[in-house]
Formats: C-alpha cells, structure tokens, sequence
C-alpha cells in the first residue's frame, strides 16, 4: 500500500481489500455458470454461486466473500437479499433484469459498488470483469479530497469505499495544494469543492495545473454553483470533469471512475516508458549499463566535475585472448565468462563508480572525483580480483582463470566537455598493455 505524509491528515484504507473471493447470486442457471466461468478463467478469481437467498446465507455461513454478484430478484427475495448484504458492509455489484425507476433509484441512493442492466451476455460478462479489474486496481490507489463541508466529504468517502479506494481528506485548497505539492506522486486523483475558505477550489485548479499537467494529477471538481459558464472556467482552468451538487452517487460514479482512468492509464505509459527506457539503456547479457547510457548519464558527470572542480576518470579494460578462449571453450562458456567478468567489476567498485559494457568483451567504469592514482589503484584491484576467481561452467565440468588489461585516463582540466579525449588515451594505454604482455593496468 502507498504511503503519504500530509502533515496531520491520514490515509483512509482500512476498508481496502483484495479481491480474492466472489459470490455470485443469480438464478438463472446459465447466466450464473458464463459469469463464475469468465471471472475464474480470466480473473483468477475463486468463485462460488448461488440460485435463491437461502443458498447464498447457507453458503455466507461457511465461506467469506471480499465482492458478491447479486441479482435484485431471486426466486425467494426481491431486493432483501441485496438490503441484508448492504447492512453487513459489503461490497454489492447488483444486478437487474428489469427496469424499475424507483427500484433503481433506491439502490443507487445506497453504498454499493454498481448497479448493472442486463443486457446482452458478452457485455455483462465484459462489464463485469473491468468493473472487479477496476476495484483491484482501486486498492493501490489514493485520492485526495478537499472539501470544507463535513458532511459532503462524508458523501464522497461513503462513495470512495465503495469503490475500494483509499483517501485522505483536507478541509481547504491550501491543505490540498501541500499535500500535491508534498507527496504528488502518490496521489491518483484530486477531487475537490470550489467553495472554500482559505484557498478555493479554482485557486487551487490553478495552482496544481502549474505543476502537473492533466494526465499526472487528474481533477475532479464539484460544487453547487450550476452556471455554464462557471462550469466551463472550471474545466478550461484544468478540472478534468466536474459534477453539481447535489451530488448524484451514480454519475458521481461513473465520472470518478472515467477520471481514474486517466490516472491509471498515464501511470501505464509511464511504466512502459521507463521499461523501454531501461531495455535501451542495460546490456541484456550483463545487466550492465550499456555505451548508450554512458553518452546519456556523462554530461551530468561533466557539469558536476566544472562544478565542484573535481575530475572524472575512466577505466578501460578488455578480457586477454578472448577469441582464443570462445575457439576453445565455445561461445556459451565465454557468455558465462563475460558475465562473472562483469560482477567482479560491479562487486569490485563502490555505489559513485558506474560500470559498463563498452561492447564485445570491453568494459569501463566511469568513477567521480578522483586522481589517475586512485584510478591505477581502483583498476589493479579489480584486475587482480579477475586473474585470482575461478570460473565455472554452467555444467561445473570446467573451471577456469582469465584475465584483463586495462587502460585508465583521467579528464583533462582544461577540456572537460570532451569526453572522446578521455576515452580514447584510455584505450592507446590498454593497447599499451596488451603490447607488454597483457594482465596489467597502464595509466601513463
Ligand atoms: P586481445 O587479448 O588482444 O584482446 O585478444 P582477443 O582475442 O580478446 O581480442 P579480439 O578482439 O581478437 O577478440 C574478441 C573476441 O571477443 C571475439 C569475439 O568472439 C568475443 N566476443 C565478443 N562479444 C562476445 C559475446 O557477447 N560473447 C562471447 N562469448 N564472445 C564475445
Ligand atoms: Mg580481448
Ligand atoms: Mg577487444
């Protein structure tokens, strides 16, 4: 569960729970049978089922059930049932074949979770699974809501259980505005009031917008105010959407839930962003950073060197008669060689030290202020630390010993920028070494 800190104001998620169990109530035989199967075929899901009110209490006796599936009429009870599960506090999808007005309208007035139509399977059955993904997902999940009436928060809390959500409640925008500012990246979604004291919903709008943009921190907004063109400010200021007051729970509902969206669906792309990001960035064999992060992470490294007057340095290294041993040993024995070469470098640096695979069997550590001394010692530890581990093939048949040379340069005071400059003294000293004799660090 995410944690926030917003000052004196707690999160609300003692209600929060996983969806691990359903009961579905339903007397139609078919109907009942493709929704445990869809749910436990695509969900995963433990589902169990019922036909009439008396097996389900029979069946409530021995089992507990985090979501129930429950239509209205039942060939022994006709709303009851649904009444009965709402006293006991739980979450309710509620179903109906029929189109009754006062029926619905009693139901949507209480704390359940939905109220659904039936209509043709496949778009009950597709309801059904996005509504129980949806309050999944919903336990993960914040909002903030900023209201100056208590009893309109409580409305909008009632509403927010429902729907699994957890929540941290703020009398005023400038409380609200604190805790995006504080501890944004945990909060989901913002729903607020205009009319406030301190600091009002559209101020607040406002502000937020400055920092985050409609996609990172969705808005929901309400107030009693129905003007148009009140309306129309509210959402060209930044409001993703916005309700009257009175607040009506089913619309109320439905414009969260295509809110959160918003949310869960920027949160995705931001997922897969860095994912790609890190595929483009890491060498698959190694785990190492690649070339490409290097040339991305060293104009941070070469503001910071002019900043704090400190040098950075490189440490080239490539594996001796590397050819020889694939010819050998075969190519998957070298993998496995490429791969302990690179943990010796990893384990052998500290946390400012960043190793790469350079490409092929070539590698490099960049390393933060420091002095071609500390370098050449730096590069000796872990050429030593190569030449005494012994490798062993994936089927342990085989052990054996290899080694490195290695090129180490420091950049040039007066050239910082230039990076290449660097690189390539460090690789003339490696081929240095290699010159005479290989297993050793050349760094003049
Ligand atoms: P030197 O001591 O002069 O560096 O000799 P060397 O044989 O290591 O150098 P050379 O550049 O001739 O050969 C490099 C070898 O590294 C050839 C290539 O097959 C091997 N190599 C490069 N990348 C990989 C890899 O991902 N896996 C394996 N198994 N071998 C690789
Ligand atoms: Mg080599
Ligand atoms: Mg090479």
């Amino acid at each position: 569960m995410n944690t926030i800190d917003c000052q004196s104001h707690t999160i609300v998620n003692a209600h929060c729970k996983d969806i691990d169990s359903i009961l579905i109530v339903e007397d139609s035989l078919m109907l009942q049978t493709r929704i445990q199967e869809e749910i436990s075929g695509q969900l995963n899901i433990k589902c169990d089922v019922a036909s009439s009110e008396k097996e389900a209490k029979e069946l409530l006796e021995k089992n507990s059930y985090s979501l129930f599936i429950v239509d209205i009429h039942l060939p022994d009870s006709d709303g009851d049932f649904v009444l009965y599960l709402i006293r006991k506090k739980l979450s309710i999808i509620v179903v109906t074949g029929s189109s009754n007005e006062e029926q619905r309208k009693l139901f949507v007035s209480l704390p359940i979770v939905d109220y659904l139509y039936k209509t043709d399977e496949r778009s009950i059955l597709n309801y059904l699974i996005n509504r129980i993904k949806r309050l999944q997902k919903n336990k993960e999940a914040i909002v903030l809501l900023s209201d100056d009436s208590r009893l309109s928060r409580l409305q909008v809390t009632n509403l927010l259980k429902t729907q699994n959500l957890a929540y941290v409640e703020v009398e005023n925008g400038k409380e609200a505005y604190d805790c995006v500012i504080n501890q944004q990246s945990d909060i989901d979604l913002l729903i607020t009031d205009i009319n406030m004291p301190v600091m009002s919903g559209m101020e607040l709008i406002t502000k937020v917008r400055h920092d985050y943009d409609s996609l990172s921190m969705p808005i929901l907004a309400y107030s009693a105010a129905d003007k148009s063109s009140t309306i129309a400010q509210l959402i060209k200021t930044g409001a993703n959407d916005f309700i009257s007051k009175p607040i009506n729970n089913e619309e109320f509902l439905t414009r969260l839930n295509n809110t959160l969206e918003l949310s869960y669906l920027f949160k995705r792309n931001q997922e897969l962003i860095n994912k790609l990001n890190r595929a483009a960035t890491t060498d698959f064999l190694t785990s190492l950073y690649n070339r490409n992060h290097f040339y991305q992470s060293i104009k941070h490294v070469q503001s910071q060197s002019k900043r704090t007057n400190k040098l950075y340095g490189v440490i080239m290294m490539d594996i001796d008669h590397f050819k020889n041993f694939n010819d050998n040993y075969g190519h998957e024995f070298g993998d496995t060689v490429l791969k302990e070469i690179a943990n010796i470098i990893k384990n052998s640096s500290r946390d400012s030290d960043i190793p790469y695979r350079w490409g092929g069997e070539e590698f490099i550590v960049l390393v933060l202020n420091t002095s071609i001394g500390e370098l050449a010692r730096f590069a000796q530890r872990i050429r030593k630390n190569v030449e005494k581990a012994k490798i062993d093939s994936e089927d342990k048949v085989l052990s054996v010993n290899v080694t490195i040379s290695c090129g180490v340069a420091i950049a040039n005071a007066s050239n910082i920028d230039n990076v290449d400059n660097t690189i390539n003294l460090a690789d003339q000293r490696l081929y240095t070494a290699k010159e005479n004799g290989r297993n050793q660090v050349v760094y003049q």
